[in-house]
């Protein structure tokens, strides 16, 4: 049996292993998927033991994406430009560093948005790990101008600058008036902030509360955990087009387990496994 899983800290909430295991058993592949938590001291010890043979790979969230890239023997383009790992692929012994949140990202906007960045105006919220994989994704995409906004305006200056040589990029805060003109003047919203994810005091938190935005906007969150969050909600109810982070979550995946296993993935039977974590987990 061949083995793969999630290395994070705290794992508490993660449904991967749901959607991941329900992939193996759909195509018969004799693999599992755990979660394995790790704390920071074990990092480097628990990425050596991938090298062996009956691990496929692994997974790597929150707080490690960037911690591990040292740890690795090689890292893809996207990876590097991102300068975060989100997937480790063991090739006999040697390990693979990838990021799958950018064509997860872009795969959702696309299949479950139907919406194509190429020369639109898009805001995004937030400049975390998360951000930079869509900011980056949108940019090679072709958005004519991307407005990033963050809480911590260094933080989203020092994207902004990455990006520039690329196309048109405005670094503003999370507030004021660029932050309003934008979300009442782009076809595409996306919050890649955590405001809103449930079991967090900003649970209740809507980041476009009060503002206009124009009712073909397409606004997406990546929080996918409760799927109608407050942000989603409004915007839903003020005639906008929606996307939770579910579509993002199972293409990530999806793009993962391909990495591991050469084959297809299952993309509607990891769905319906994600569904259905989430309602358990609502129980
Ligand atoms: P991260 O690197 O820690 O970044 C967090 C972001 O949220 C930063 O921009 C931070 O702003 C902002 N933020 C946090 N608390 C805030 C507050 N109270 N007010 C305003 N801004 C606040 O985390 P991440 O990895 O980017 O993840 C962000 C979210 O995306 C999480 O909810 C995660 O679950 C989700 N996510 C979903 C997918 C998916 O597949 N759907 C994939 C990856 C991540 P500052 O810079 O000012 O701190």
């Amino acid at each position: 049996m061949k083995k793969s899983g999630i290395l994070g800290c705290p794992l508490g909430h993660s449904i991967s292993p749901c959607f991941q295991n329900a992939a193996f058993t759909n195509l018969g592949i004799e693999a599992t998927y755990e979660a394995w938590p790790v704390v920071m001291a074990e990092l480097p010890e628990r990425i050596q033991n991938l090298r062996e043979s009956d691990f496929l790979g692994a997974n790597v969230t929150i707080p490690y994406k960037e911690l591990v890239i040292p740890l690795l023997d090689e890292i893809d383009d996207w990876a590097l430009k991102i300068g975060s790992v989100n997937t480790i692929v063991n090739e006999a012994g040697l390990l693979i560093g990838y990021n799958t949140d950018t064509v997860g990202f872009l795969r959702a906007i696309s299949e479950y948005g139907n919406y194509e960045p190429s020369g639109r105006d898009v805001l995004l919220i937030g400049a975390g790990g998360a951000a930079r994989a869509a900011a980056h994704a949108l940019m090679e995409a072709g958005v004519k101008t991307l407005w990033i906004a963050n809480r911590t305006y260094d933080r989203v200056k020092r994207l902004a600058d990455e990006l520039l040589e690329i196309g048109e990029v405005k670094p503003i805060g999370l507030d004021g008036p660029e932050f309003r003109k934008s979300a009442a003047s782009v076809s595409l919203i996306v919050n890649s902030t955590s405001l809103g994810m449930k079991h967090t005091p900003e649970a209740h938190i809507n980041p476009l509360e009060g503002l206009n935005i124009g009712s073909s906007t397409l606004v997406t969150d990546m929080v996918y955990n409760p799927l109608d969050t407050p942000m989603l909600t409004d915007a839903e109810n003020r005639g906008c087009r929606i996307l939770s982070g579910l579509p993002m979550l199972v293409l990530q995946g999806a793009a993962s387990f391909e990495l591991w296993t050469g084959e297809g993935a299952p993309v509607d039977v990891m769905f319906s496994a994600a569904r259905q974590a989430l309602i358990d987990q609502s129980d």
